[in-house]
């Protein structure tokens, strides 16, 4: 199927790309239109503008500096996947990227395309919200910082007001007593999860504090499983599964309750890798 017809322009500044969505309400940014065309192509969505925010200098670097990994939002998946700097100071996303769709895929896609569509089974915006991270947008009324735990509202729903451009992410850069963990299950490797668990602790003497539990494919954004994050503080695994306070719907690709069963299965894999007894 073709798309709907529509007009494009390129913005060359974040200025402008902000102008062109005030003068226009109908309007949709292309960044790596991974997402967008397909949805174009089906007709779900027919903006009568397209702008294309490729041209936009600045916004595809990668920075660790002062405890924090700032990420531009036109930083592709395949660029993130293969920063040094990404590997060592935000682990959990070099844990992430190799499962997101395919190669030809993560060459395009771009990491603020992912954040800013909020597919609730896509794996950035669960990990940004295990990082406790922030989103950074540009508006007519200038920047502003927005946390992961605040950004994503409902299904593809955001905190982005109308007008605003998504211009990056921040993110703690990780300390020594940093742990991570990542696990998903999929059909195919690089489908959508079925569910998927990205997660953060501290370690603290032979337990862990600050655990925080973000699941995709769960509910309609990515949520956070707080009664389990507390209960795994305490180091009982099996407690903390029987605590895990989701309450999936029923999907395409399984039950509510089949879900509920795989989030179980997740929580004992992710909490390995959180205690260190799996690599
Ligand atoms: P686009 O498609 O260009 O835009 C998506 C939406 O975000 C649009 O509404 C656009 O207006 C908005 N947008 C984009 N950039 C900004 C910005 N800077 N500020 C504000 N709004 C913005 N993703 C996963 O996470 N996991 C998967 O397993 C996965 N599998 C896929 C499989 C297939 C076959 C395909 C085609 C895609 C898959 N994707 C998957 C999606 C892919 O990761 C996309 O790259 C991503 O969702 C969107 O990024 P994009 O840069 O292509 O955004």
């Amino acid at each position: 199927m073709k798309p709907a017809p529509f007009a494009y322009k390129k913005a060359r500044s974040l200025d402008e790309a902000v102008a062109l969505l005030a003068a226009q309400a109908d309007a949709r940014l292309l960044a790596g239109g991974q997402s967008l065309i397909a949805t174009l192509n089906m007709r779900l969505s027919a903006p009568a503008l397209l702008i294309d925010i490729n041209g936009i200098g600045g916004l595809d670097r990668i920075e660790a500096k002062d405890g924090t990994v700032a990420i531009g939002a036109l930083t592709r998946h395949a660029q993130a996947e293969r920063s040094e700097a990404i590997a060592r100071h935000a682990p959990l996303i070099a844990q992430a990227m190799p499962h997101i769709a395919h190669p030809a895929i993560r060459n395009r896609g771009t990491i603020g395309g992912s954040i800013a569509f909020a597919d609730p089974a896509a794996e950035l915006p669960a990990c940004l919200l295990a990082l406790g991270g922030e989103v950074e947008t540009h508006g007519a009324k200038g920047a502003r910082r927005i946390k992961a735990d605040d950004f994503f509202t409902d299904l593809y729903e955001t905190a982005l007001g109308a007008g605003e451009v998504l211009t990056g992410i921040r993110i703690p850069a990780a300390t020594a007593d940093t742990r991570t963990g990542f696990a998903e299950l999929a059909r195919r490797h690089g489908d959508y999860a079925i569910v998927g668990l990205a997660a953060t602790a501290r370690a603290k003497g032979k337990g862990l504090a600050d655990v925080r539990l973000a699941y995709f494919g769960v509910g309609n954004t990515a949520l956070r499983a707080r009664k389990a994050e507390a209960v795994l503080e305490s180091g009982d695994v099996e407690a903390a599964v029987g605590a895990l306070d989701l309450e999936p719907h029923d999907d395409i690709q399984a039950t509510g309750a089949e879900k509920k069963h795989l989030a179980g299965v997740l929580l004992r894999r992710v909490a390995k890798q959180l205690m260190g007894t799996q690599g």
